[in-house]
This record gives C-alpha cells, structure tokens and sequence, in this order.
C-alpha cells in the first residue's frame, strides 16, 4: 500500500488530502451520466460540463466546496490541478474555443487577446467556430467590424496554431491526466506531480546540499550524494535493458528480491525488502509514508520534516544510514555472494546511527548500550518531549 509521507506533517497531510479530494473532481468531470453527479450538480446549481471552464468551479457549502477550493490551499496544489486537468478535444462542444487551454500552451484569449476583444464569438465552444464541409472543417471566426491589416497579421499566426486542428465528431471532449502512463488520474501522481513541482530543479540542488553536515562518517555522505544525483553504477545505467535478450534480463532482476528489473529506484525503495526496512524504520518513529517514485524524491520528502534541533538530526540520520546500508548489502550480495539477514536491519540501521551519533559534537543522549536495547524507547522519549512542550505551552 503505497503511503505518502502522511502522517509526519500537516503540509504532507494536506496534500494528501487534496489528492483524495481531487478524485471527485476527476471523477466529475468523466462521468457524464453518474445520478451523484447529478445530485451534486442541483444542490450547487453547477453546469455538468463547468469542469471545463475554471469560472463554474464554485460550490457554497459541504464537502463540494472544499474540493472545489483545494486549488486555493498552495500554489503547487493550483499547478498540479491546472496541468492535470489537461484537455483532449473531441467533438469540441464542451471547450471554450479562447478560454480553455486545448491547443498550443496559452489560450488563444491570453495568446491573442486583440483578436478576443474583437471577437463577436466570445462565449463560443470550439464546434461552434467552424462548419464541417464534407470531410472538411473550415473555421469560422467573425468580428465585429473590419479588422486593421495589423489585426490581420493576427489572424495569420491564430491560424498557424489552429488551422491543422479538426475536431472528432464521434469523440466526447475529455481530461487525461498526463501524470500517469494510463492517462487516468491517480492519488499517487498527483502527490508525486506535487513534490516535483515543489521541488524545481533549482531547489533539489540547495536540498542535496543537506547532505553535507557530518551526521554521518564523510564516506557515506558521500555516498548518499551520488546516489541522490544517480551517479552509482547500476546495471540498468550501463546497459540498455529494452534491447536485450531474456537471458540477459533474467541477469539483471533485482538481486534481492529477484523479481523485479533493478532500477535505482526499485533498489532502494520499491524493491519488497527495502520497503520492509523504510517501514520498520518508520514504525520506530511512529510514523508512516509513502513510497515516492524516485530516491530524490524520498530524499527530498523526507528532509522537509517537521522535526527540529536534536530529533530532526535523528531523523534525517537515518536516511543516510537506511540507504548507505541497502548498498553495501546490494555490494555485499554482488562481491561477496552473501545473503543478507532481513529481519535484522532495522537493528543494523539504529546500531549504525548510534555509532554516528555517539561521534557527534553534541553526543547522543544514550550510551550505544541503552541506544541499542532501548531503541524503541526513542518512542517514549519524543512522547516525553512533546509532553513537555505542551505542558509549557499550556503554562505560558
Ligand atoms: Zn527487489
């Protein structure tokens, strides 16, 4: 069951929740005969088609007002709803032929908003612009008066962009969702859509540099930087997988599982094994999340935690520690031909990062002793911390 890093932060809940939300917002705007769709479309007074045009999104009250305002929440949450909902035309008779985005990257009103303003067809679907001739669709835009020769020039690049486009009479105008191979919409790519939008190329490289601040030895945090930049040698990275034989594929299953192709991705997170270990580490925490397509992504999710000072040095510890440790059991099943013992590697991770931690300016709390057979006494210890910040906020 893929989590995503829910229950760690109200921001991380959020747009979990949005995705949940969203769903009906999709589903809204499929199910063109669904009797709830109906319903909703009475109580709010909605046009069953307005999931096209961005005004009708507005709803008074309940819970349809909550999911047609989640685009107000964040301004990542307003992006991945706009991508999203990407419009593949049909017929043409449900999209605003200049206010929908269903050709080119702007609508023809931002792109052309001269010829808009002239436009005696403002209000027009796009399979009211035109008139089939036979086989032949032939555009159809009138104006309110002669247009000047500049305005003409207008005209002339409107047409570059449109003039190619026929509409599909026996087709429905739909959304896909471009997130997801299947062009249906999922929970999953619209929290994974959100995080690579937050994240921007820009900001993954000030995120990365988290990695330099000697919680771990400098060899793993090195390490934990070349995986984060892919710069560790997988097979799938030498070899091009899709022109190989059987024989060679059956070489390259993950070496842990043996089921799956090895992609970095599937190694350190994907793959059943250390997925089990991602989990147990977080049950340790009291904590869940989910699994992210990419170890950048995980990373990245996993360092915008809420916690500060001493617990958030734990806890982005044990990131370096969990992925450090898959690899060198990855090398140690590759080099050594050993098989790694699973049902002790959460243990390997707390033992690696009391080790760590007992190297710290400001030392671990514990004697590696207590660290190791208390470990899941970390558990209490936070409560016992959160329980003395309450009382203190309660106090003051
Ligand atoms: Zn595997």
């Amino acid at each position: 069951m893929p989590k995503m890093m829910g229950g760690l932060y109200v921001g991380d809940l959020q747009i979990k929740n949005a995705s949940m939300l969203f769903k009906w917002w999709w589903h809204f705007s499929m199910e063109h005969e669904a009797l709830w769709k109906r319903i909703i479309c009475s109580i709010h007074d909605l046009n069953p088609d307005g999931v096209f045009k961005s005004e009708d999104k507005v709803a008074k009250f309940g819970l349809w007002k909550s999911i047609c305002s989640i685009s107000t929440w964040d301004i990542h949450i307003a992006e991945v709803t706009k991508q999203g909902m990407k419009i593949q035309i049909g017929n043409g008779t449900k999209i605003s032929f200049w206010e929908n985005l269903w050709i080119g990257h702007i609508t023809l009103k931002e792109g052309f908003p001269r010829l808009f303003s002239v436009s005696i067809q403002k209000n027009k679907c796009v399979a009211d612009m035109g008139v089939w001739q036979g086989d032949n669709w032939v555009w159809q835009l009138q104006w309110k008066r002669r247009l000047f020769q500049w305005e003409l020039l207008l005209v002339d690049q409107s047409n570059l962009l449109i003039e190619g486009f026929t509409p599909l009479r026996e087709k429905d105008d739909c959304h896909i969702w471009p997130f997801d191979k299947t062009r249906c919409y999922t929970t999953k790519t619209f929290v994974n859509a959100f995080y690579k939008l937050k994240y921007t190329d820009l900001d993954r490289k000030h995120w990365f540099n988290q990695v330099w601040k000697g919680l771990a030895p400098p060899r793993y945090e090195i390490l934990l930087w070349a995986i984060l930049w892919k710069r560790v040698n997988t097979k799938n990275r030498v070899l091009k997988w899709k022109e190989m034989s059987w024989e060679e594929l059956r070489i390259l299953r993950c070496i842990f599982c043996r089921e799956e192709l090895k992609t970095l991705s599937h190694l350190f997170l994907h793959c059943k094994f250390s997925w089990q270990l991602w989990t147990g580490i977080c049950d340790a925490w009291d904590t869940t999340w989910v699994c992210p397509l990419e170890v950048d992504d995980a990373f990245l999710m996993w360092y915008d935690s809420h916690f500060v000072g001493f617990e958030r040095r734990l806890w982005e510890v044990f990131f370096i520690a969990t992925v450090t440790l898959i690899w060198e059991l990855r090398n140690e099943v590759i080099f050594e031909n050993k098989s790694p013992n699973w049902t002790c590697l959460v243990d390997q991770v707390f033992l690696r990062v009391g080790l760590w931690g007992k190297a710290w300016k400001k030392n671990l709390p514990y004697t590696l002793e207590e660290w190791l057979n208390n470990w899941k006494a970390m558990r209490s210890w936070k409560e016992k911390r959160l329980v003395q910040r309450t009382t203190l906020r309660l106090e003051s």
